[in-house]
């Protein structure tokens, strides 16, 4: 941040009066501009046939991680809910409608500022195509899914665990779960 958003003076970064952060502050009108995380929302949008279970994926089309696979996931827009945001996110990037289902993961990635949450979904047909932001949208089983190509480290964690909990839901053995974990920089993935 340079400018002040409510005057347009340059702002300063420095620790305000009773904070213990650095903060870009206006000296000009006093405004104290907090930066907060980002909520990245998405949904793992499943698909049942013949006793398998695929789910979803998109090819990036957009930098970061251009042609990798991820979930359909984006920023939370203000005035949206998450299961709003999710429900989007799944029609913008995979042009797939969805039945939304619990929250499955919430990942904290703390050194890029963001907060991750993905939830269960069903897809409602067939009817998929890649939204501007996706190349090429492709149902995957537990064994087609490219692990050496997926973008993130939480799309990774988020359907590895999805398919852990969803053997333990097939065997009975189990029910979905809520996963939530911390990603660190030192575990992310090269590029
Ligand atoms: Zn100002």
């Amino acid at each position: 941040m340079k400018f002040c958003s409510e005057c347009a003076h340059p702002v300063s970064l420095i620790v305000p009066t009773d904070d213990n952060r650095l903060r870009y502050v206006c000296e000009q009108c006093g405004v104290i501009h907090y930066q907060n995380p980002k909520m990245v929302i998405g949904s793992i949008p499943a698909w049942e046939h013949d006793g398998e279970s695929r789910v979803l994926l998109c090819k990036r089309a957009i930098e970061p991680r251009l042609g990798y696979w991820t979930l359909p996931a984006g920023f939370m827009e203000n005035d949206e809910t998450t299961s709003e945001a999710a429900r989007r996110e799944t029609l913008e990037e995979a042009g797939a409608r969805i039945e939304l289902h619990g929250l499955f993961s919430l990942l904290n990635v703390p050194h890029v500022h963001q907060v991750h949450m993905f939830y269960r979904a069903t897809l409602l047909d067939l009817n998929y195509e890649a939204g501007i932001e996706s190349l090429e949208v492709k149902l995957f089983s537990e064994e087609e899914i490219p692990w050496e190509d997926i973008a993130f480290p939480t799309v990774a964690y988020t359907l590895q665990s999805y398919f852990s909990d969803l053997k333990k839901v097939k065997s009975g053995e189990g029910a979905y779960e809520l996963h939530t974990h911390d990603i660190t920089k030192k575990l992310r993935q090269p590029g």
